[in-house]
């Protein structure tokens, strides 16, 4: 199994007393396999991906990525895990706003420590499989937010993840565009055999996914 979550509980301070995030929540997704987590606003789903990209190290449970256990890893480990085995594409994509949509791609092999050569080459060809061929030189002001969201998940497969996690990324769009990103990740996950969890609120979409889970109240249940 590309990503395991494993019995997974997750609690925040919340005053003198904890908030549980993620209440013994367990989640399997093969390489190539999409898996879609709903739920309403405030049940988990952004937690479930914190842990799964080992940001947020859950009270309990395991998280197993490309078969690293990432229970005892340091913190400077889990970052050079989440660099290169881990792509990860937030609601608004968070683009730099002096960089090329290629450099944007770039940036990130060159911090995960990647040699340069092949890199521009590398960046095209992302660039044009989510179908911006044509604005590989363009700044983030110059395309549309769909456009920008693309990049974003262009970048997310720079160094060749294993897992991809995906944080609502159609919110920001309207539904046209939103289901065309939908597409693109799905056909993506195929193409790159990622582990890929989709968590979004559009249920229109949901078509698409291998499986859909749904969170409730820090519970995970198939939907
Ligand atoms: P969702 O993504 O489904 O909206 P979240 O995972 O963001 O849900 O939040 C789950 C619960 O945890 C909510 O009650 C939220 O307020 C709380 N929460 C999320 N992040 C934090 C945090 N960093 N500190 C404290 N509480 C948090
Ligand atoms: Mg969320």
């Amino acid at each position: 199994m590309t990503l395991l979550v494993h019995d997974v509980t997750l609690t925040y301070p919340d005053g003198d007393a904890r908030l549980t995030a993620l209440d013994r929540v367990g989640l399997e997704v093969a390489a190539g396999e999409v898996v879609a987590v709903v739920g309403p606003s405030g049940s988990g789903k952004s937690s479930l991906l914190a842990v799964a990209a080992t940001l947020v190290t859950p009270d309990s449970g395991r998280v197993v990525v490309a078969g690293q256990d990432t229970a005892g890893l340091s913190a400077a480990e889990k970052s050079a895990l989440r660099r290169e085995r881990i792509g990860i594409v937030f609601q608004q994509p968070s683009l730099l706003a002096a960089l090329t949509a290629a450099e944007q791609l770039q940036v990130m092999a060159h911090l995960a420590g990647r040699p340069s050569r092949g890199l521009r080459r590398r960046a095209l060809e992302l660039l044009d499989a989510v179908g911006l061929a044509d604005k590989a030189d363009k700044r983030p002001h110059q395309l549309s937010g769909g456009q920008r969201q693309r990049v974003n998940i262009a970048r997310a497969l720079m160094n060749e993840p294993a897992v991809l996690l995906v944080d609502e990324p159609t919110s920001a769009l309207d539904h046209e565009r939103g289901a065309a990103v939908l597409d693109l990740l799905v056909g993506l996950t195929r193409e790159r055999s990622t582990a890929t969890v989709l968590v979004t609120h559009d249920r229109g979409h949901l078509a698409a996914a291998d499986r859909v889970t749904a969170m409730h109240d820090a519970h995970l249940t198939p939907a």
